[in-house]
């Protein structure tokens, strides 16, 4: 039935204004890409050291951002304006919609959930943007799980307009409509999956980078085999992929596959050597291949 007890008048509101907790490869994407449609966004960090790495992706990204559309300085002024970083919690009870991109842990991200949700507006919306972990282990520590879901952006957040919307069973329509809604406000394109590991995308995704991976293992020439997935039409080779995902965050969802899909405790236990390495991709300089 369609009867959502929990359903207040305002929750038909679009989303208008975002806190996104963790600034790092994902979160600083994510936040800048919603700036850039002219909507509000704080980025939530730890403490002042992560705040300015926070701040120098935001940078970079505009300088990109820049570039690509061309834009002016009254461009830019407008789309700084959207944003902004802090260390405290003072733009959470303003939110329409929080955004949760934090180390993949789960311990980490229950209680950045536990200590967000008694800040929160009546009718606010939290999201997970985790890759591997299932959605109500993370929600189950909210007395509010129907504005709980994941919203599962990928990487580079500014050209993959795929976004799935990741309904747990407890999920309202309300909000998954809601979600819908913003996603398409910001240009992306909404996809409403169930929540299951990996999802749809890394389900099907992973046991082709498994593959890559396994041959590089074997001694495949690494770049031969992303250049030849490209030249047969893939808009990235799978290495050169798993660098910019991160070997950390593929070696968790590989993981967390291997309980549904057996051959991914292969790719698992070949990333984790080379995260034992410090080999985590690109946002060390080193993984598949060498960066700087
Ligand atoms: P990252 O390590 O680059 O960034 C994590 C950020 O969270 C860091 O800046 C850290 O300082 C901050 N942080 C940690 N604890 C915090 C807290 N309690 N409060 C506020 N900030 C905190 O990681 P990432 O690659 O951006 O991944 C973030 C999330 O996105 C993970 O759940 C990951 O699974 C998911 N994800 C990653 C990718 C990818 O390709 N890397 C794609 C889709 C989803």
């Amino acid at each position: 039935s369609m009867e959502s007890p929990e359903t207040t008048s305002s929750s038909k509101q679009p989303i208008e204004r975002v806190v996104v907790i963790g600034g790092g490869a994902m979160g600083a994407g994510i936040a800048h890409w919603i700036a850039s449609h002219d909507m509000d966004v704080t980025i939530q960090e730890l403490d002042s050291k992560t705040a300015t790495a926070a701040t120098e992706r935001l940078d970079q990204l505009t300088t990109s951002w820049r570039k690509h559309h061309s834009a002016t300085n009254d461009d830019e002024q407008r789309l700084r304006s959207h944003l902004s970083v802090t260390t405290h919690t003072d733009a959470i009870p303003s939110a329409d919609l929080v955004i949760e991109a934090v180390v993949e842990r789960l311990d980490v991200k229950r209680q950045v959930f536990q200590q967000t949700e008694p800040l929160l507006a009546d009718d606010a919306i939290m999201v997970t943007n985790t890759s591997s972990l299932l959605v109500h282990q993370i929600a189950e520590v909210m007395p509010r799980p129907e504005q709980v879901a994941g919203l599962h952006f990928f990487n580079p957040v500014a050209r993959m307009e795929l976004v799935e919307v990741v309904q747990t069973t407890e999920t309202s329509m309300a909000t998954t409509e809601r979600l819908l809604r913003f996603l398409k406000a910001i240009g992306k394109t909404p996809i409403v999956t169930a929540d299951a590991p990996g999802f749809v995308v890394n389900r099907v995704l992973f046991p082709y980078l498994g593959e890559a991976i396994q041959m590089a293992a074997e001694g495949f020439d690494v770049s031969q085999i992303d250049q030849e997935m490209e030249k047969f039409g893939m808009p990235m080779g799978p290495l050169e992929l798993l660098d910019h995902v991160g070997i950390d965050i593929a070696s968790h969802v590989a993981t967390s596959l291997a309980t549904i899909l057996p051959h991914s405790e292969c790719s698992a236990q070949d990333l984790q050597r080379m995260i034992d390495k410090q080999r985590l991709g690109k946002k060390n300089g080193n993984g598949f291949y060498r960066y700087r």
